[in-house]
């Protein structure tokens, strides 16, 4: 696991902190450090630190939350976790993710067996060392040499207090020279003056010293690179070297973010910092990815309806997953969403047709199926490519019920639970389910494609693929053969074949739906299958040629 000489207790720890706002990209800055260190061949692995008090995200809306991204293990996880996956390659847990929900949980469930019998339970020592238990395993666990720690929310927030002190804890513990505080904030620019102002940065380091933690890299997070007295300014009241402060600035395409950071010195600055060898950094394969993303020569236009359309946060895993099958065949992806409920108006269905094709994609609830339903009907109609996933393959597969095999009233249990036509219904083990957090059919599961169809060669052949999952619903077999005698082709099961994974209809240009979500495992210069297909068949239609050979 460690090389000659090398023991767990050399495990370096970053926390990246944040200031000012929230959401002003601490993800992606903690990706790049990983993928900065990755590059100069150190193993990292990522921790996100939600300081709310849901035990996991599952059960938040997306409007409120942002996309729910699904870890291979079932973990339903903030979305970052999906920027250190794509980013650095790799596939995290559960346990890579840390709420204040877990943390109290697991300190009453000690409290009540008696385990701190005799003593008050308080929030230090008790949960500030739950919080360090949690990292630690990660580090000791892991065959890694950095483990990066994001602290989500901003610095001063009530209920980040413990996480700070915990990772303050962490420095005293581990040293100096192995642990390092990287702290992002907003330097924003003035609208009449077009100055780049500090001081709400400075303010947020002066906070984070309060708590007894003293950056030891500051990057700026700005719409343009910083100037030269701004710098300055940050470095001074900071108190750390000129060459401690970074800048991130708005970039066509997040994949830029990790060059941007090292061309101003970042990797060796940290490596430096850390005790670390000085590696000369390989940049080759990743540099030919954001070339792919910024060089493409075609572009092809997505229309996503969905219901949380105006949020774009809300699918960043979807458009992501787009933008690399897009990339891959040198195209752009230009997405727009759309909100599904406009569309229950069947004039609006003709705005469509300037799309070169439709995604439909997960969703819970009643509103805007209609519309959905709709859209999938149109798609399928006008021969304009589709992608379904998951609740968007139930709703395509509502449609062709509906408009193909003439069950006029089909619909999907979670909708409408008096359907005469339940071609979407519960699944049989979520009759009884009583608790909704966790409880979804959830994770990586085995997809047994079927040789012959597109999807088995959009796989490359293969036999049975890992994909993620998160539903309750499925098509429900007393539908299977109607719809398969309508023309409907079933083309993944589960290993057991009793639930259908993914289907297509071969007589159209591309229509396909997969009950999973194949956007969790896409990378960038590694493309999801199902999303591979989408896009080469949207850009060869737009092209007008004819239906790829796929
Ligand atoms: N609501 C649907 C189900 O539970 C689809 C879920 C989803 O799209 N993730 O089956």
């Amino acid at each position: 696991m460690f090389e000659d000489g090398e023991d767990a207790v050399l495990v370096k720890f970053i926390f990246v902190t944040g200031g000012v706002l929230s959401s002003v990209g601490k993800g992606i800055v903690t990706a790049s450090i990983g993928k900065i260190l990755q590059v100069r061949g150190y193993r990292v692995s990522v921790i996100k630190i939600d300081p709310y008090l849901n035990v996991d995200c599952g059960t938040m809306n997306p409007y409120q939350h942002g996309e729910i991204f699904v870890t291979e293990d079932g973990g339903e996880i903030d979305l970052d976790l999906g920027h250190y996956e794509r980013f650095l390659d790799i596939n995290l847990t559960k346990d890579h993710n840390i709420t204040t929900g877990q943390i109290y949980w697991e300190v009453i469930r000690r409290e009540r067996k008696g385990d701190y019998l005799g003593r008050c339970v308080q929030i230090v020592p008790h949960i500030t060392d739950e919080i360090k238990r949690r990292i630690y395993m990660i580090a000791d666990r892991e065959p890694i040499d950095v483990l990066l720690t994001e602290v989500g929310g901003t610095v001063g927030d009530i209920e980040g207090l413990p996480y700070l002190e915990a990772i303050r804890q962490i420095r005293l513990e581990k040293g100096y020279e192995h642990t390092m505080f990287v702290h992002v904030a907003l330097v924003p620019i003035l609208d009449v003056t077009g100055e780049e102002k500090t001081k709400p940065l400075q303010h947020s380091v002066n906070e984070l010293r309060r708590i007894g933690i003293q950056p030891d890299v500051i990057v700026a997070r700005c719409v343009r690179m910083i100037g030269k007295e701004a710098k300055a300014k940050i470095a001074l009241f900071g108190t750390i070297p000129e060459e401690a402060v970074f800048c991130s600035y708005t970039l066509p395409c997040i994949y830029q973010a990790p060059l941007m950071l090292d061309e101003q010195g970042m990797g060796d600055y940290i490596v430096k910092r850390l005790g670390l060898a000085a590696r000369k950094p390989d940049w080759t394969r990743w540099r030919r990815i954001v070339e792919s993303f910024l060089d493409a020569k075609y572009e092809v236009r997505v229309a996503m309806v969905g219901k949380y359309a105006a949020l774009a946060d809300a699918y960043v895993s979807i458009n992501e997953a787009i933008k690399h099958a897009a990339a891959y065949c040198n195209a752009r992806a230009h997405i727009d969403w759309i909100e599904a409920e406009e569309f229950e108006n069947p004039e609006n269905l003709k705005r469509l047709s300037d799309y070169d094709g439709i995604l439909i994609p997960p969703g819970f609830g009643a509103r805007g199926t209609e519309g959905k339903i709709m859209a999938a009907d149109y798609a399928r109609r006008m021969n304009i490519p589709l992608l379904g996933i998951c609740f968007g393959f139930q709703m395509s597969i509502v449609a062709f019920a509906r408009y193909v095999c003439g069950l006029k009233d089909a619909n999907s249990t979670e909708n409408d639970p008096d359907t005469p036509n339940p071609v979407i219904d519960l699944m049989p083990e979520q009759k009884n389910v009583k608790m909704l957090g966790g409880t979804m059919r959830l994770g990586a599961q085995p997809v047994r494609l079927i040789p012959g169809t597109l999807a088995h060669r959009l796989y490359g052949g293969k036999a049975v693929v890992m994909e993620r999952h998160r539903h309750r619903w499925e098509v429900n077999p007393k539908y299977w053969s109607i719809l398969q005698e309508n023309g409907m082709v079933f083309s993944g099961f589960t290993l057991d074949g009793t639930r259908v994974e993914i289907f297509e209809l071969p007589d159209r240009y591309f229509y396909m739906g997969t009950q999973f979500h194949p956007e969790f495992k896409s990378r960038p210069g590694k493309p999801s299958p199902p999303y591979y297909g989408f896009i080469k068949a949207c850009l060869d239609r737009r092209l007008g040629k004819p239906r790829p050979e796929l």
